[in-house]
């Protein structure tokens, strides 16, 4: 199937999400670990100029014996922070049943790199946002190639839930130096077949904060429409990721270190 002629050219740009031409950095830690943990680290969020906040209450971990999320209770704690703060929340859903529950808490419902093949949950949440102000963030399956990521993010639009943002976050390659091998080329290409919004997450690609910024960089020169970083108010004793979680004070630098590269930040 040439997928050039099955995308999407009527992106919905209002509502709030990412929009094409206007560059989002989504910032906030792997998971919500506490009320304490998140307000701290929401708090940095918005000092440092981002308007969304992520942090994971359903947590797709590799280990069945790793810590798990805290469930309905993280999504209460990320909807009450984040509204006093002033910023918008994106989570991930991995199951049907807590779609609605998850769109009670949050703007942006993120479907996982593992889910991104789950065609009956994306069929589930286009089908609960058409129409509605939410917005999905679909990342890019572990081993996913373009085609099969732009058809994924179709089954959410085909519902009628067009306001969708892709989101590259690295793949499996041969290479151990990375968690994942960042695929900017991907980016490149999807935002040439799809008008859908691509951003980069940079954060499980590399799985080392110090590459973090440098392909952020890179990610804006590639014309990214905007980031997904994790970020920790104290990264050592972060329960999840805290080896590429970014801690205050670089995510306080980001923006000045990408604003040589992204105008419209
Ligand atoms: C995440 O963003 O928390 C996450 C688990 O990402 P991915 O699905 O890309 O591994
Ligand atoms: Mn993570």
């Amino acid at each position: 199937m040439d997928v050039s002629q099955t995308v999407k050219t009527d992106v919905k740009t209002q509502n709030g999400m990412i929009r094409p031409n206007t560059f989002r950095v989504i910032a906030g830690p792997c998971t919500v670990e506490s009320y304490d943990q998140f307000v701290a680290s929401a708090k940095a969020v918005k000092e440092a100029g981002f308007e969304y906040v992520r942090g994971g209450a359903f947590k797709p971990r590799t280990s069945p014996y790793s810590f798990q999320g805290l469930g309905e209770e993280g999504l209460k704690i990320m909807s009450e922070v984040a509204g006093e703060l002033g910023l918008k929340v994106v989570t991930e859903v991995m199951d049907p049943y807590d779609i609605e529950l998850v769109m009670e808490h949050a703007q942006v419902l993120q479907i996982g790199a593992r889910n991104m093949a789950n065609f009956s949950l994306l069929k589930r949440i286009g089908a609960a946002i058409a129409g509605t102000d939410h917005g999905v963030l679909l990342k890019r399956g572990l081993s996913a190639t373009v085609q099969e990521w732009i058809l994924a993010a179709e089954y959410v639009t085909a519902e009628g839930g067009d306001n969708v943002v892709l989101c590259e976050r690295g793949i499996r390659t041969f290479e151990t130096a990375t968690r994942f091998t960042l695929d900017l080329s991907a980016v490149i290409v999807a935002k040439r077949l799809t008008d859908l919004p691509v951003i980069v997450d940079p954060s499980h690609a590399a799985g080392r904060r110090d590459l973090v910024v440098p392909l952020s960089k890179a990610s804006v020169a590639a014309e990214a429409d905007g980031l997904m970083v994790e970020s920790h108010h104290d990264p050592q004793e972060a329960l999840c990721d805290g080896e590429q979680a970014l801690p205050v004070e670089a995510l306080l630098g980001l923006k000045e270190e990408l604003s040589p590269f992204a105008g419209a930040m």
